[in-house]
């Protein structure tokens, strides 16, 4: 087996470690730096906070990027970068924030717009302002990784852009920062960090390092997710899970995600479910699925985080959900023909090459009207 891994993002994980940003902004050269983050931090005063704590390094703000960022969310970041001769960028915020701050970083040294580059296959440039990405949720890991996930609604894309310059500088992760989370938001983006450590792990391109780390995200998930959605002032279980979102960051970034992120992207387009939600809601059943099909890796994986055999992982992760109130199935939809046809069409998402099984077209309306009926 051949294999390559890389990981050029330097790392400082702990609570309280926001209060280095200021020294790591000047150690990266940075005069004149704009903060990317979202309405809330706005309001709650942690932009006003950092920024005094900046010393003045960080005096543009932009707050505008909404859950799932828009390619005009994106082109507006980049624009105001250019206008303002800004040296650095500071994503502070989930990884909605995080991805729009990434790519604009790169656009903002061109004259393109992004939606040049959302699904059409056209090479990113490489040249990009330095990133601090600053994590406020336990889910995406995007401090980490090299993808941006942009949504397009005139086109109806949403769609990972992947390009080397979006590799962070530096990833800030304060778990304290997590404490706000409410629980369903807690629920939503813990699932997206079990899915990436799973997928990753069955994924084709799976590979030796990775795979350790999947074992030890996914561990950290299930001992606990429920903890920190139950008692959200827990700051044990919240840097545990701080912790699992980084390490399954590094786990899937370069193995990719598979069928579960495939079918989340038209589940969150077209239902708006969020992005946790939806990758949680058809993860056992390809665990199942996998496993029936003759996937060994995910009964190692399950064997690896103490369970006896596959399935016995899926119906845990299945009680977990109800636990926390995710939703079980689509009932509530009352998707109508074409929807459902759409949905099985938009499925058919590259990620789904990843899965170790092949995942055709009628799997997939089988399991959907499964979740419908
Ligand atoms: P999010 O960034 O969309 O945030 C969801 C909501 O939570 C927002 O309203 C936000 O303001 C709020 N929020 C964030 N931090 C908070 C805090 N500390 N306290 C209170 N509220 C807070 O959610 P997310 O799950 O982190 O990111 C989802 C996005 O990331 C999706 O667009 C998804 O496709 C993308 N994604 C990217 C990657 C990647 O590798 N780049 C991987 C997985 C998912």
């Amino acid at each position: 087996m051949n294999w390559e891994y890389v990981q050029p993002v330097r790392i400082i994980f702990g609570a309280g470690e926001i209060k280095k940003l200021a020294v790591e902004i000047r150690a990266l050269g940075g005069h004149k730096g704009i903060m990317i983050t979202s309405k809330g931090f706005l309001n709650r005063g942690l932009v006003a906070q950092v920024q005094h704590d900046c010393d003045g390094l960080v005096p543009l703000v932009y707050s505008q990027v909404s859950p799932n960022p828009t390619v005009g969310e994106c082109d507006a970041c980049a624009t105001m970068m250019r206008n303002n001769h800004c040296d650095f960028v500071v994503a502070l915020g989930g990884g909605s924030v995080m991805d729009c701050a990434k790519a604009a970083a790169t656009f903002c040294l061109t004259e393109n717009r992004s939606t040049e580059f959302l699904a059409t296959g056209k090479p990113i440039p490489q040249r990009h302002l330095p990133i601090i990405a600053v994590p406020t949720t336990a889910g995406t890991a995007s401090e980490v990784t090299s993808v941006s996930v942009l949504s397009d609604h005139a086109r109806q894309v949403k769609a990972p852009l992947s390009s080397f310059g979006f590799y962070p500088d530096l990833a800030l992760v304060d778990p304290v920062l997590t404490h706000t989370v409410p629980p369903y938001l807690t629920a939503c983006t813990g699932f997206d960090v079990l899915c990436h450590a799973t997928e990753s792990y069955w994924s084709k391109h799976h590979q030796p390092i990775c795979e350790t780390l999947s074992v030890r995200a996914a561990k950290l998930v299930m001992e606990n997710l429920e903890q920190a959605y139950n008692h959200g002032d827990d700051a044990v279980a919240r840097e545990r899970m701080a912790e699992a979102s980084l390490v399954a960051g590094l786990a899937f970034s370069l193995p990719k995600t598979t069928s579960s992120h495939a079918c989340s992207y038209p589940l969150t387009n077209s239902l708006g479910i969020p992005h946790g939600e939806a990758c949680a809601m058809t993860i056992s059943h390809f665990i199942r699925f996998n496993a029936e099909h003759g996937c060994q890796r995910i009964e190692h994986f399950a064997h690896a985080l103490g369970y006896t055999h596959a399935h016995e992982y899926a119906d845990e992760i299945d009680g977990m959900r109800e636990r926390m109130g995710m939703q079980m199935d689509l009932k509530a939809y009352h998707l109508t023909q074409q929807q459902f046809n759409d949905l099985v069409k938009a499925s058919q998402h590259p990620n789904l090459l990843n899965n170790p099984v092949e995942v055709t077209e009628c799997d997939l309306r089988e399991m959907y009207l499964k979740m419908v009926e």
